[in-house]
């Protein structure tokens, strides 16, 4: 792996892209993130890359197109590694909170080789109390890996934090197939996987809803499907990506309130998380930073 380009606020996000084998078309982004109110010996995400551009092509992310196939466990180790080893030794070993996020280029329940350092993580960090986080579309074509995600859940991590975030966007199955062109779980599927994964007293998973103009978020629905004992709803803006804004979709989030109101009502812990507006200004969004550098190589290359 060799670093190519480091952009960002130390103090809040710095946003690194990495060539791999030495093929200028297999590029990674990963991020070493922070929260502003506290010190990296206390909370530490690192957000990983686990394919090579990703085969979804969601309507609101840049990461998708140009699939170049999977990332190794050793290229998604490589990218954490090269985050902790750029602070003093035993920091990663000690922090409190430290979350490994597979939530940046790829839909990570495509790629076998996750589970597998998903189960080294806590040796790999020597860590106990290392945090995975997941995030995914739910593929329908991924159930099987999602059979020895538990499998890993209950065996190495049984009664730690484990975070998993369902992107479901809309409560409307037609929306969800524009909006993530796989096929995928509808909410029932996911409502039964819910169910099994979290166990009780334990972290709730997230519904993630990128809210957006006219897409349909319906409180009720989300009620008749899914347990608020078993599950929270996550309200995230819809980032402003060029892929979003080519595909004339638009952030919803400032309507959100009477949502967010009626799913508090029905029982469910509601986030809305907006994130620090300098994260858009330093484009830590998916598949910001790789899309510009690319950007920038076929200028050098082909000078406007
Ligand atoms: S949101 Fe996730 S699954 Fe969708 S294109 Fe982006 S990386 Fe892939």
């Amino acid at each position: 792996m060799k670093i190519l380009s480091k952009t960002g606020d130390p103090n809040i996000a710095e946003v690194f892209v990495a060539g791999f084998r030495g093929d200028p078309g297999l590029m990674a982004e990963f991020v070493d993130s922070r929260d502003p109110n506290l010190p990296k010996k206390d909370k530490w995400v690192i957000i990983v890359s686990t394919q090579f551009g990703c085969p979804v092509e969601c309507l609101m992310c840049d990461s998708g197109g140009n699939y170049r196939g999977d990332l190794t466990a050793g290229e998604i180790f490589a990218q954490a590694d090269h985050i902790i080893g750029l602070y003093p030794e035993g920091l990663a070993s000690h922090c409190r909170k430290l979350k490994i996020q597979f939530a940046r280029m790829g839909e990570p329940a495509l790629n076998p080789a996750v589970l597998d350092v998903i189960r080294e993580l806590p040796d790999r960090y020597d860590n106990p109390n290392v945090i995975p986080c997941v995030a995914t579309t739910a593929p329908a074509s991924a159930s099987a890996w999602f059979d020895r995600l538990l499998e890993i859940k209950r065996s190495i991590y049984a009664g730690k934090l484990f975070q998993l975030q369902f992107s479901v966007n809309s409560t409307n199955e037609k929306e969800r197939d524009r909006l993530m062109p796989v096929p995928k779980w509808d909410l029932l599927q996911i409502a039964k996987y819910g169910e099994r994964f979290v166990e009780k007293g334990g972290r709730k998973a997230a519904l993630n809803f990128a809210l957006t103009e006219g897409v349909p978020v319906e409180p009720e629905v989300i009620s008749r499907h899914f347990d608020p004992d078993k599950f929270c709803v996550k309200i995230t803006p819809l980032n402003p990506t060029e892929t979003a804004s080519e595909s004339g979709l638009k952030n919803a989030v400032p309507n959100s309130h009477h949502i967010m109101k009626e799913l508090s009502l029905k029982g469910f812990d509601v986030i809305l998380s907006i994130g620090e507006s300098r994260e858009n200004e330093i484009g830590s969004n998916c598949g910001q930073a790789v899309r510009k550098l690319k950007a920038q190589n076929l200028r050098t290359t082909f000078p406007l």
